[in-house]
C-alpha cells in the first residue's frame, strides 16, 4: 500500500465536520509532511466562494482548532486549496466539477501532480449520500483505476437508519462504486488505544487461552460522554442513542473484544472475523422484551460542576421526545468461546465523566485455600483496557499485603501509552485519511458488518419504537449521574467499571 498523489474533493467542505476535523487533520498530516507530493484540497458544496474566501474559512478553522499552526506553513499550503460550487442535484454541477479538477491537474501549480486520482469526501448530511454518489458515477468520476487514475468515496456513519434504509444505501452506493472504493468511517477504530486491542490479544501468547467462556465472568464495553446534544439536536432526536453509538463504536468495539484470531493482519482476513462474531450474536427476539436493556433520558443535573437542562429542555428537541440518551444492552454470543459470557454494552450523554473503556472481569478462583485462614474475600482479577482519556492496560490482581499476618489485597499492572515513546502519534481522523489515500481498509466498515450489526439492532429499535409503551421503560437519571439506577440492576459490577481509576 503506498501513499499516492491524489486530489482529496470535500463535499460540504463549509460545514461542521470539515472545520473542526477534516481541515486541522489535513494541515496536521500536511505539517508532519505525511501527505504525498501531489495532493490538493477542493473544497465543494451549494456554498458560494471564491478561493480566497475559502481559503480564509479554512484558516479560520485552523485559528479555532489548531490555534498554534505554523504561519509560514499554512502559506505554502495555500496554493493547493481550492473551491468549486456545485448543485448537490444538478448533474451538470458534477461533469463542471471534473473539468474544474482536471483544470487544477493542467495548472501551473500542480502541473498534474495528483496523478488523476480523486477522492471524494462526503462531508454532508447522510441524506445526501446517495445523490452524490449517484451523481458522481453519472459525471463518470467514480470510475475504477483505470488509466486516468483511481476514484474513491468515503461515507461518514451513519450508514442508514435501519437494516432496509442501509441496503439500500450501500445499493446506491455499489451502482457507481466497488465495494473497495468505498470507505465507511469509524474514526473510533483510528485511536491507538482501539487499534492495540487486536496486538494485546493476539501479539501474546498469555491471553488466548484465557479468552472465553471458561476464565471470563463478563465483558464490559462503556462509552460515557459528559457533553449533551449540542448542536445536533436535529440529528440526535431521530437517531438516539442506539444508531448514534451502537450501530458504529460500540459494535466495533465488540467485535474486537470478542473476535477470534485473523489468520493474517490483512483488511479482509480482520472484518471476516469481525463479521463471524456480528453472526453469532443471539438476537433480541422477544417482542417487548426489555430484560437485556436499559433505556434512559437525562434529566437537568450538573455536569463537572455547571447545571445543564434536561434532554427534553435542550433546544430544538421536542417536550416530549422519548429518545433515548442512554442505553445499556446484554449482549450473548452463540459460540464455543463465548457461550453464557454476557457482553454489557453502555453509552450515554451527560453522564458523570466523559470515558471509554473495555473491563474484562474474570471468573473467581474455583476453591480459595484461604477459606477460614483469612477473613477476605478474593476479589476476581479485572483488566482494564482504557481508551479514554487514560490510554492504558491495567490489571488488578491479588497479592500478599507486606505485613507479619496473612492479609491480601488487590494490586495493579499498569502500562500506559504515554510512557511508550514512539512516533507521534496521530490523531484518528489524521489517521483515516491517511488509509484513504493510501487505500488501507482495515479500519473501515464493510458492508456485510454494516448489515449485520442493522439487522441485530433494527429489531431492538423497533421493538422500542413500536411498542407505544417506551415511555415506561424510559428511565430518568439527573445530568451528571452514571445513568439510571436500573442500569445495576441488568448489570452489577456497572458502577465499579465506570469509577475504578485507571491512572
Ligand atoms: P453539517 O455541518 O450539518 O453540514 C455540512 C455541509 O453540508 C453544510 O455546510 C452544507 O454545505 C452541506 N449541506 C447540504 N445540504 C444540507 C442540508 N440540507 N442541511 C445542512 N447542510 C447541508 O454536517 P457536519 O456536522 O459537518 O457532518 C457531515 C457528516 O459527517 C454527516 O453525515 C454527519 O453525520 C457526519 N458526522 C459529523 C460529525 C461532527 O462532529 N460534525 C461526527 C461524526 C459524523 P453547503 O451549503 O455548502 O452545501
Amino acid at each position: 500500500l503506498q501513499l499516492t498523489p491524489c486530489a482529496i474533493v470535500i463535499f460540504g467542505a463549509t460545514g461542521d465536520l470539515t472545520s473542526r476535523k477534516l481541515f486541522p487533520a489535513l494541515y496536521n498530516l500536511y505539517a508532519y509532511d505525511r501527505l504525498p507530493e501531489g495532493f490538493v484540497i477542493v473544497g465543494t458544496g451549494r456554498s458560494e466562494h471564491s478561493e480566497d474566501s475559502f481559503r480564509e474559512k479554512m484558516r479560520e478553522s485552523l485559528e479555532e482548532h489548531v490555534p498554534d499552526y505554523d504561519r509560514d506553513l499554512w502559506r505554502q499550503m495555500v496554493p493547493r486549496l481550492f473551491y468549486s460550487q456545485l448543485d448537490y442535484d444538478d448533474v451538470d454541477g458534477y461533469r463542471g466539477l471534473k473539468e474544474r479538477l482536471e483544470e487544477i491537474d493542467a495548472s501551473e501549480e500542480v502541473r498534474g501532480a495528483t496523478q488523476g486520482n480523486r477522492l471524494f469526501y462526503l462531508a454532508v448530511p447522510p441524506t445526501l449520500y446517495k445523490t452524490i454518489a449517484g451523481k458522481l458515477g453519472e459525471a463518470g468520476l467514480a470510475a475504477h483505476e483505470q488509466e486516468k487514475g483511481w476514484s474513491r468515496i468515503v461515507v461518514e456513519k451513519p450508514f442508514g437508519h435501519d437494516l432496509a434504509s442501509a441496503r439500500e444505501l450501500d445499493a446506491t452506493l455499489h451502482r457507481s462504486f466497488a465495494e473497495d472504493q468505498i470507505f465507511r468511517i469509524d474514526h473510533y477504530l483510528a485511536k491507538e488505544t482501539v487499534q492495540n486491542i487486536l496486538m494485546f490479544r493476539f501479539a501474546n501468547a498469555i491471553f488466548e487461552p484465557v479468552w472465553n467462556r471458561n476464565f471470563i465472568d463478563y465483558v464490559s464495553i462503556i462509552a460515557a460522554e459528559d457533553l449533551g446534544v449540542g448542536h445536533r439536536s436535529g440529528y440526535y432526536d431521530k437517531a438516539g442513542v442506539l444508531r448514534d453509538m451502537f450501530q458504529n463504536h460500540m459494535m466495533q468495539l465488540l467485535a474486537l473484544s470478542a473476535m477470534s484470531p485473523p489468520s493474517r493482519f490483512h483488511a479482509d482476513r480482520v472484518r471476516d472475523e469481525k463479521s463471524r462474531t456480528y453472526r453469532s450474536l443471539r438476537p433480541f427476539n422477544v417482542p417487548g422484551e426489555f430484560k437485556d436493556l436499559v433505556l434512559g433520558q437525562y434529566e437537568a443535573g450538573e455536569v463537572n460542576g455547571k447545571r445543564v437542562p434536561g434532554y427534553r429542555e435542550e433546544p430544538n428537541i421536542p417536550e416530549a421526545s422519548s429518545t433515548p440518551t442512554f442505553a445499556m444492552l446484554r449482549v450473548y454470543l452463540d459460540s464455543w468461546r463465548w457461550q453464557g459470557v454476557p457482553f454489557y454494552l453502555t453509552s450515554g450523554k451527560r453522564l458523570t465523566r466523559k470515558i471509554s473503556r473495555i473491563v474484562v472481569r474474570f471468573k473467581e478462583v474455583p476453591h480459595s485455600m484461604l477459606r477460614g485462614v483469612v477473613d477476605q474475600a478474593i476479589e476476581q482479577n479485572r483488566l482494564f483496557m482504557g481508551i479514554y482519556p487514560d490510554e492504558v492496560i491495567h490489571m488488578y490482581f491479588m497479592a500478599k499485603k507486606p505485613a507479619p499476618q496473612l492479609c491480601l489485597q488487590p494490586v495493579i499492572m499498569h502500562y500506559g501509552f504515554e510512557d511508550s515513546g514512539g512516533a507521534p502519534k496521530l490523531e484518528a481522523y489524521e489517521k483515516v485519511l491517511l488509509d484513504c489515500i493510501m487505500g488501507d481498509q482495515m479500519l473501515f466498515w464493510r458492508q456485510d458488518g454494516v448489515e449485520l450489526t442493522w439487522g441485530f439492532l433494527t429489531p431492538i429499535l423497533e421493538m422500542c419504537e413500536e411498542c407505544g409503551e417506551l415511555e415506561q421503560h424510559l428511565h430518568r437519571y439527573p445530568a451528571g449521574s452514571w445513568g439510571p439506577e436500573q442500569a445495576c440492576d441488568l448489570h452489577p459490577g456497572y458502577y465499579e467499571d465506570v469509577i475504578t481509576k485507571t491512572s
